[in-house]
């Protein structure tokens, strides 16, 4: 290295230091990171209207109350208690929680159905309020994303396809949010020691460890992201149990579990998929909601979310969506679209599609759009195509689009053609008022095993599986009479 390129290197190391080394407040260690707290809150600021209008939020009063209380309880014991935190439950099936930035904090209401007791979910809250205390900067892991939401996985076009495929992916990306092993660990720790600061029994955090474990180790399950972007959970099993153990020797104490508080508080929360947002049967997506359905081509692999529906083959060589509409009109809608990716419109046209006035468009996605990302050297992007429609139905606007590369483009058309051809009204009442499945607590009427409990509840052999993790019980172990327990019920 010759000693200009030394010198250059050492000014750019003193002027990144000396703008932003900050304390560590956990490690009280000096700490290279690229964000100010006014930063980090502008970050927390911003992404949250972009996590609840994609995902939404989960409306529970109790619960909301609940998680505020104790959130705002171990703010105040930790590193950082003058940050404006705040506690959502976001309303999405998967068994996760996640931490941005500036003090905000996500639960799922799938792991909230997930604990068994306070003491569970107040080690997970540690663990997030840990990633924020301890200024953890996460990245975002592109690959896993696409990896763990399956759908675009094989998704080979280039990032504008992916931007006009995750026009609300803000939230997903945040689920995803992935740190480093040590961080992992360091949040870890931090939640076991918040946790028990503000009273209840770490230990209880290390078993949730296996839950996630039995999650993802029965593939049927929802996606366990939590899990799959920290470390082994086996491990974390034997590592947070030491360390309660630990914290516990050397502050001896009473620590709570709460847990027949902890179920009571979750008795009737919503399991699993809401069908009220849309779900797929006999290779249809039904919304009640908004009163329309659709085709899914076979095999084709899907995501829904509050904010779009997207479907693609697994080859990842097109893709499709469904997105409201930005207008009131379908002429308003598709030029506010025009606009906002500056599209060639090749061919549009004025149609009706099962008694619902549309408008459809054929348009190129232009070249210098598309170099957002560093080319491979030799490597040209190829031009991307979309058909789009827009459907005026039940004073809404609706956008279903196809994209595809231009080589790809004339054979992808013909599955999207048949898609938007299917789309109508749903008037089908079963569809309608279809209800979600709920998590229902019951009082064990006399010692008996598991299995034979679940069956006098009147639930299926074939959910026997799944009850087992969502109580942390297994087929044959005794449960005593008097004992809450999970089931499901729709
Ligand atoms: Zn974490």
């Amino acid at each position: 290295m010759s000693s200009i390129k030394r010198n250059f290197l050492f000014l750019l190391l003193l002027a990144i230091s000396s703008q932003s080394c900050v304390r560590n407040p956990v490690t009280g260690k000096k700490q290279l990171s690229l964000m100010s707290e006014e930063q980090e809150i502008a970050i927390g600021l911003q992404s949250h209207p972009e996590v609840v209008s994609s995902m939404g939020l989960y409306k529970d009063a109790k619960l909301d109350t609940f998680i505020t209380q104790k959130g705002r309880a171990m703010a105040a014991i930790s590193h950082r208690p003058n940050l404006p935190y705040q506690f959502h439950i976001v309303d999405s099936p998967v068994v996760n929680a996640f931490a941005v930035p500036g003090g905000y904090v996500y639960f799922t209401r799938g792991i909230l159905a997930h604990f068994n007791n306070t003491a569970e979910f107040a080690g997970v809250l540690g663990h997030e309020i840990g990633h924020i205390t301890a200024r953890h900067s996460a990245r975002q892991q592109t690959s896993q994303i696409l990896g763990q939401v399956g759908l675009l996985a094989g998704m080979v076009l280039s990032e504008q396809v992916r931007q006009m495929g995750e026009q609300a992916s803000q939230a997903v990306q945040a689920m995803m949010l992935s740190y480093s092993r040590e961080h992992e660990t360091e949040s870890d720790e931090l939640g076991v020691s918040y946790s028990s600061k503000i009273g209840y029994n770490a230990k209880e955090m290390a078993s949730f460890f296996n839950t996630l474990k039995r999650i993802s180790d029965d593939a049927g399950h929802n996606i366990p992201t939590f899990q799959s972007t920290h470390p082994d959970p086996g491990d974390r099993f034997i590592n947070v149990g030491k360390l309660a153990a630990e914290y516990q020797a050397k502050n001896p104490g009473t620590y709570a579990t709460d847990r027949e508080s902890y179920l009571k508080m979750i008795d009737g929360i919503i399991y699993g998929d809401d069908p009220k947002q849309g779900f797929i049967e006999n290779q249809t997506f039904y919304h009640p909601d908004l009163k329309f359905q659709f085709p899914v081509p076979l095999a084709w692999q899907t995501q829904n979310s509050p904010a779009s529906f997207q479907m693609a083959p697994k080859d990842g060589k097109s893709m499709m969506a469904l997105t409201l509409g930005n207008g009131k009109t379908l002429e308003e809608a598709a030029q506010a679209k025009i606009k906002q990716y500056n599209l060639q419109v090749l061919q549009n046209k004025k149609t009706t599609i099962n008694g619902i006035p549309a408008l459809v468009f054929v348009a190129t996605v232009p070249q210098q759009q598309q170099q957002q990302q560093p080319q491979q050297p030799g490597q040209q992007q190829p031009t991307i195509q979309l058909v789009s429609w827009f459907f005026e139905h039940n004073g809404l606007v609706l956008n279903l689009y196809g994209v595809a590369s231009s080589s790809e483009f004339n054979n992808a058309a013909i599955v999207f053609q048949a898609v938007a051809a299917g789309f109508k009204p749903l008037t089908d009442n079963e569809k309608l008022n279809r209800k979600p499945e709920r998590l229902v607590i019951k009082t064990v009427p006399r010692n008996a095993t598991f299995k034979e409990i679940m069956k006098g509840f009147g639930m299926p052999d074939a959910r026997l599986k799944e009850l087992g993790i969502i109580n942390q019980l297994n087929d044959n172990d005794i449960v005593k009479q008097g004992t809450l327990i999970k089931t499901i019920q729709r």
